[in-house]
């Protein structure tokens, strides 16, 4: 974010600049046509009006060149002398006419070679440089001169160390754990290994726009001591070929000079993305750079102490490849802060700015749900302005409010922000998921329940996390993990009669494990001990693992399975309805209890589902 606001600035100088010499340029161009056709008075007159006033001995002199002829004549009315200009035309006879009539005549070689050069020539090819030096000065960036498209730009901080420190980065105590490695590590590399630790190589941030990625990869290399190279994925991938690779050659050359250290890319997914969804629209450009980034990584072995860190809000997107080990195989999540991880990252921008007494922080997080480190940086940068013009001593509540509000609407333009009925709706909806997979054997254990939207398509969440890897899955456990992909849909039908589109994605997987128990794994009865499907075909048009229908299958066969699939799944529903039925106060208990923390643990469901009276604060 602070790099995007540095970038921020400069394109408004970048602006600046191009908007004055645009100026300039239209001021000389205007200058100069005024003079170009203002010079002289004179009425303009057809060329027969000039024949006309040559034969009645009326014009006193003329000089023609090639496009005019300039002169003057006597005026009918009052006999003064009056110029005038007529448009030349070929006419081998004007001149005998000319001198039959008296006329002083002379001829002029006008300088049209100097206009066209200027309008023809000098003023459109300028205008094509000046046109390309703009585009391509973005790429030239700071280093290298006109040339220099193949250096990159990226920030070096080189012993200016970043001062950011973990207790900047509130909230996310997960993520801080887990990166606690990395900073051993990059502490004293050669211990690290001495002491038998398996070197980490590339670390994968994902998490939305704001979260705090950045701040945590530079709080990594401020705890460490090291230096922090950061670039856009985006900047990697510009107009010209070659530049990508060339950049990512250079980052990282730059990088094992100033190890140990931290190469952070910032939106990874500008250039690895995967190659497999992309195969139609291929983009030569991205992926060369894509292959350099991958040939860099596995090029230099751990000992040398560089780490990568990576950002992505699309971790879906990505070239498998990437996430091999050796490359990013360490990934981190940096989700959106709950109401207690917005508290505490009020708590750190609020340091920087005198508040009243009034202001309650507990109130502000509340009032911010859905909200980001960076959307809640801002209200509190805001909250600050908004006092600051009314020349207060303090920011007082009603600033932060006026500040919460403004961000929200502009959130909203985004359609970033989720309405009330909505958010209950998702609540109960996960809260019958992790219902139907606390009570039934087959399924995993819930980790965690979210109602903080993750992305665009998922408001809510039902983390499972595997007991221990199982490697024989019984029918009955399959039957248990699709009820509780049932749980939200039926949740949603119980309280509030009506169902939402929120569990598509869930009914595409409920679907896939149905059809595999009775396709793959001859678990019907009816169509018996068959497989009928196998695994599907062209490697790169399906992903890894997707089945396919045999193709030596009857029509009556295939209308059979349709018949099994629907009628499993139909029975499994009304079993997932019955167990939520049995337990709507629990239900009701969980969602409300949701509702109110955002995020819910193993040990608050527990404490949900045994208590006898609700759960104690
Ligand atoms: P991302 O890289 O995930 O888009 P950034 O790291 O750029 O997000 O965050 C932008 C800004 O938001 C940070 O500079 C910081 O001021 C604020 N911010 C985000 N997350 C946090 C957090 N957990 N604690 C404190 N400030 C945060
Ligand atoms: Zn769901």
């Amino acid at each position: 974010m602070n790099n995007k606001n540095n970038k921020q600035s400069s394109n408004g100088m970048n602006n600046f600049s191009k908007f004055s010499i645009i100026y300039i340029i239209l001021g000389i161009f205007m200058v100069y046509m005024y003079q170009f056709y203002s010079k002289t008075e004179s009425t303009t007159i057809t060329y027969s009006q000039f024949k006309k006033l040559v034969s009645e001995n009326r014009v006193v002199k003329c000089k023609i060149s090639a496009k005019y002829i300039k002169g003057v004549y006597l005026d009918k009315k009052n006999n003064k002398k009056k110029a005038f200009i007529a448009i030349a035309v070929n006419d081998p006879n004007l001149i005998k006419e000319l001198e039959a009539h008296n006329v002083d005549f002379s001829g002029t070689i006008t300088n049209t070679w100097l206009t066209n050069l200027i309008f023809g020539w000098i003023l459109p090819f300028g205008f094509l440089f000046f046109l390309w030096w703009l585009m391509t000065k973005k790429m030239r960036g700071t280093s290298g001169g006109l040339f220099g498209f193949g250096k990159s730009r990226f920030k070096v901080y080189l012993n200016e160390k970043p001062d950011v420190k973990f207790s900047d980065v509130a909230g996310a105590e997960e993520a801080k754990q887990e990166i606690q490695e990395v900073v051993e590590f990059l502490k004293d590399p050669d211990k690290y290994k001495r002491l038998g630790g398996r070197a980490p190589k590339g670390v994968l941030l994902v998490g939305a726009p704001g979260t705090g990625k950045t701040l945590l990869a530079k709080a990594t290399a401020g705890e460490a001591g090291t230096p922090f190279i950061s670039i856009s994925g985006s900047e990697f991938v510009e107009m010209f070929v070659g530049v990508g690779a060339s950049r990512v050659r250079d980052l990282f050359n730059e990088a094992k000079k100033l190890s140990p250290c931290i190469v952070f890319i910032d939106e990874i997914d500008a250039i690895g993305k995967s190659r497999a969804l992309n195969s139609l629209t291929s983009n030569d450009e991205r992926e060369q750079t894509l292959n350099q980034l991958l040939a860099e990584m596995d090029g230099f072995d751990s000992s040398v102490g560089v780490i990568i860190m990576a950002a992505t809000n699309r971790p879906e997107v990505l070239d498998p490849a990437l996430m091999r080990p050796g490359r990013f195989d360490r990934q981190i999540i940096v989700d959106k802060p709950d109401v207690k991880g917005r508290e505490a990252i009020i708590r750190v921008h609020i340091k920087k700015i005198k508040v009243g007494e009034d202001v309650k922080i507990e109130t502000l997080a509340k009032m911010t749900p859905g909200l980001v480190g960076a959307d809640l940086a801002n209200i509190v940068n805001e909250a600050a302005l908004l006092a600051a013009r009314e020349d207060k001593e303090a920011v007082h509540m009603e600033h932060f409010e006026e500040a919460i509000e403004r961000q929200l609407a502009g959130l909203k333009k985004k359609n970033r922000v989720i309405k009330e009925d909505e958010k209950k709706r998702v609540a109960y909806h996960e809260s019958g998921h992790a219902i139907i997979a606390y009570l039934l054997p087959g399924a995993d254990p819930v980790h965690k329940i979210s109602i903080i939207p993750r992305g665009l398509s998922a408001l809510g969440y039902t983390q499972q996390l595997p007991t221990d890897e199982k490697y024989l899955i019984t029918k009955e456990d399959m039957l248990d993990k699709v009820a509780v992909l049932f749980g939200g849909r039926a949740a949603e039908e119980i309280v509030f009669g009506s169902v939402s589109t929120g569990a598509q994605n869930d009914l595409m997987r409920a679907t896939d494990i149905v059809r595999a128990v009775i396709t793959q794994f001859g678990m019907d009865e009816k169509l018996g001990l068959v497989v009928l499907e196998k695994p599907g075909g062209n490697q790169f048009l399906t992903p890894e693992g997707i089945m396919r229908e045999r193709d030596d299958i009857s029509e009556k066969t295939k209308e059979l399975i349709d018949a099994q699939v629907s009628k499993m799944m139909q029975n499994i529903y009304e079993r997932a309805k019955g167990i939520l039925m049995k337990n709507k106060d629990k239900l009701e208990m969980l969602a409300q209890e949701l509702l109110k923390k955002e995020i819910i643990n193993e040990d608050e469901l527990k404490a949900v589902m045994e208590g006898e009276n609700g759960i104690q604060d």
